[in-house]
């Protein structure tokens, strides 16, 4: 499971990667959608290479 975002109305849900919905769940669009998984607070993926501390996470 991974975090998304709609890059057209900002919304944000959780959902496998390969089961992404052709349209945004909020907006309707066919949005692209954003992999934010590890970009939010509640993130528990552990941290990989690249991984802003800046941004946030739990240790
Ligand atoms: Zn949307």
């Amino acid at each position: 499971m991974q975090k998304w975002k709609c890059d057209q109305c900002g919304y944000t849900f959780d959902a496998y990667a390969d089961k992404l919905p052709k349209n945004c769940p909020s907006c309707g669009q066919k949005c692209t959608f954003l992999n934010v998984t590890c970009y939010i607070p509640e993130c528990e993926m552990p941290k990989g290479p690249g991984f802003d501390p800046r941004i946030g996470g739990k240790d």
